[in-house]
């Protein structure tokens, strides 16, 4: 190229650069790709001052091949300009890491390497912050440290007013196992099923002292509700009653630490109420 029709480009990626039009971005994208290192860095560069005015994805896409232009003075302005982009060069930053982290890089590149790479960083985090996010219960908008909070207690969003609500329901379980016991039992007991209610009948005529549905233990790490404990013997009666996957899942975990904790434990089934009496006593008989 010779040196007029270089000086010639040069100028017009300058004033270019200074046109505040978006209609600057195909010429100086072509610009980017001249032969000569000097039009190249001033397309950059140019490119870096249009920043809020040209689209911004396209800019990226011609700036970002410059980080591996043989002329370090391109590379250091490619960087530049990239800065100016913020978080829409977000996809270059393991570039401008490599850039820093190269021993033979010209310092000078560097140092403008480092500045774009911490001002994308911060405009990335600044973008993701204000991400708007949903409460998952009412649809009302987030604020970042609910989102945060929220994310942390329960792995999804709500709203500090759900938050707690969601809290409560949780703590209220246990609550709510007690408004469940509608059944009477001869000696005075509410229970939850037909099953239990049979397996209070027959301690209490046994004269077997027990406790109904206690706290919740604390299992090898698990929370564990015994259905009955009788702590003359230390044994303990689990009535599974459902039938679901889920809860079978439950019971067989239970189960498993009950053995583990070395516990013994007599569990009943619903197939087991016709003859309760007899299968409850035989089981008892064995442990004791
Ligand atoms: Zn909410």
């Amino acid at each position: 190229m010779n040196s007029t029709n270089e000086r010639k480009l040069a100028a017009q990626a300058t004033a270019l650069g200074k046109s505040a039009s978006a209609d600057a971005l195909g010429e100086l994208v072509q610009l980017t790709h001249s032969q000569s290192p000097l039009v190249r860095r001033l397309a950059a560069s140019a490119l870096g001052k249009l920043a809020e005015i040209v689209p911004a994805t396209a800019a990226v896409h011609a700036l970002h091949p410059l980080l591996q232009d043989a002329h370090p003075q391109v590379r250091q302005y490619s960087a530049k300009a990239l800065g100016a982009f913020g978080a829409a060069a977000k996809e270059t930053l393991p570039d401008l890491r490599d850039l820093y982290k190269n021993p033979v890089e010209k310092p000078y590149v560097k140092r403008s390497v480092l500045t774009a790479g911490k001002t994308i960083r911060t405009a990335v985090e600044i973008a993701e912050r204000s991400v708007v996010h949903l409460c998952r219960r009412c649809g009302v908008k987030l604020e970042h440290d609910e989102y945060i909070r929220s994310q942390k207690a329960f792995q999804r969003p709500f709203c500090d007013h759900c938050f707690d609500e969601v809290f409560l329901d949780r703590r209220n379980f246990e609550t709510k196992v007690e408004l469940q016991k509608k059944i009477r039992t001869p000696d005075g007991t509410w229970v939850q099923s037909d099953g239990e209610r049979r397996i209070c009948t027959i301690l209490h005529a046994e004269n077997l002292s027990y406790r109904y549905d206690e706290r919740f233990r604390i299992l090898n790490g698990y929370a564990i509700r015994p259905d009955f404990y009788l702590p003359e013997l230390d044994i303990y009666i689990e009535y599974w009653g459902m039938n679901t996957a889920d809860y079978k899942i439950g019971m067989l975990k239970k189960q498993k630490l009950y053995q583990q904790q070395g516990k013994k434990l007599i569990s009943l089934y619903p197939k087991d109420k016709p003859q309760m009496r007899e299968c409850l006593l035989e089981k008892l008989e064995k442990l004791k």
